[in-house]
């Protein structure tokens, strides 16, 4: 297929513009023809600035539903995702969804069932650090160079967090993208998660408990242990560390001039996550534009939705337990494998 894939984008919020912007202006392939969102005001800027030859579609489903529309990209809120996934799934077509697939894993369920019955791959998740040219690297050198893997020691630090930020989004907004990450990175499953909480900080809200350190044991063996800590002041800093049988492997720092300057050694610390994985936003859509192309859909895909949202749910009952939560998942259907 030679012409460009036409996008409809379902939500103009952060993400949704920024999707938007990225395939009006950096990708190849395909073109933004449709916008909806919930305040019809927000889906006309948007078409405005980045798309003026977009329609604004009043209801997300006339959008899903348009013969204009070859593919779907769902960046609205977190509880619409479902809904709008299996909207695209019945109409079959190719469906980008930010995390989360859906808010609890039997919503993600049914969007694993729906697509199983449609009978090919039809949904990328928004799980973009496994385009990550960093975690890329990582991944080939855990693959081949430092034998087995053993333990994974990683952080997971946000400079501040909002006020209504409480104590399971430490696990559904932020630790959400490290239990993905870590499946793909050591091939490997979750059997148990465990989350601990050491002396808080000072600066947390009164909803939140901060730091977390959060133990996931894969099936393997693997210890996993990673602190999650929203207001560490300092800057957006996400470390992993990998010891294998035979050496450790590091995730590279994001790149940063370091200066002699005034007897000291500086590297500048980025504060924006967006920075941080702003090329792999740019690989992973690219990605799915190209299987979009050809009526299907690559990388992380629903099961992974599904396997992260069981992970979270155990990891958020080991909140509030305190306990060693199993994780057990159901067999992997075909389709996945
Ligand atoms: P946001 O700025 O709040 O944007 C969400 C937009 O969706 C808002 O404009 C909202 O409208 C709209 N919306 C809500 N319900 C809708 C509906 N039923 N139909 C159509 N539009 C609807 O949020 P965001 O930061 O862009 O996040 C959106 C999603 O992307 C979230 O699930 C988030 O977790 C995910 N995300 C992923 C990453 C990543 O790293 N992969 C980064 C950021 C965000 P109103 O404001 O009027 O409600």
């Amino acid at each position: 297929m030679t012409e460009k894939v036409r996008v409809g984008v379902i939500g103009t919020g952060m993400i949704g513009q920024d999707h938007t912007r990225r395939i009006q202006q950096v990708l190849t392939g395909a073109k933004v023809v449709a916008l909806n969102d919930y305040a019809p005001d927000a889906a006309e800027k948007v078409r405005a600035s980045l798309a003026p030859e977009a329609q604004v579609f009043e209801g997300a489903e006339d959008l899903i539903a348009s013969d204009n529309v070859d593919a779907v990209l769902v960046c609205s809120t977190g509880s619409t995702h479902e809904a709008f996934v299996l909207g695209a799934i019945a109409a079959g077509k190719p469906c980008f969804c930010e995390k989360p697939l859906a808010t609890t894993a039997v919503g993600a369920k049914r969007i694993v069932d729906a697509e199983v019955a449609h009978g090919s791959r039809l949904v990328q998740v928004g799980f973009m650090r496994r385009y990550d040219p960093g975690y890329i690297a990582l991944k080939e050198v855990v693959d081949s160079e430092i034998g087995q893997p053993l333990m994974v020691h990683a952080a997971h630090r946000n400079q501040t967090v909002p006020a209504q930020y409480v104590t399971p989004m430490a696990i559904h907004d932020t630790l959400i993208h490290e239990i993905d990450v870590f499946r793909w990175l050591l091939n490997d499953d979750y059997v148990s998660a465990q989350v601990i909480f050491p002396r808080a900080t000072s600066k947390k809200h009164a909803n939140l408990k901060d730091p977390q350190i959060v133990l996931l044991e894969t099936s393997k063996g693997i210890r996993i242990d990673v602190e999650v800590f929203v207001n560490c002041q300092y800057g957006y800093d996400i470390q992993c560390q990998v010891v294998g049988e035979e050496g450790l492997a590091y995730l590279p720092e994001p790149m940063s001039i370091t200066k002699r300057k005034n007897a000291t050694l500086q590297n500048t610390i980025l504060t924006d996550w967006k920075d941080r994985f702003i090329a792999s936003y740019d690989f992973e859509l690219q990605d799915f534009i190209k299987a979009a192309s050809n009526g299907t859909a690559a990388g992380p895909s629903s099961w992974d939705g599904y396997v992260a949202a069981i992970t979270s749910d155990a990891c958020v009952k080991a909140q509030e337990s305190g306990a060693i939560v199993p994780i057990s998942l159901p067999d992997r259907p075909a389709l996945y494998n």
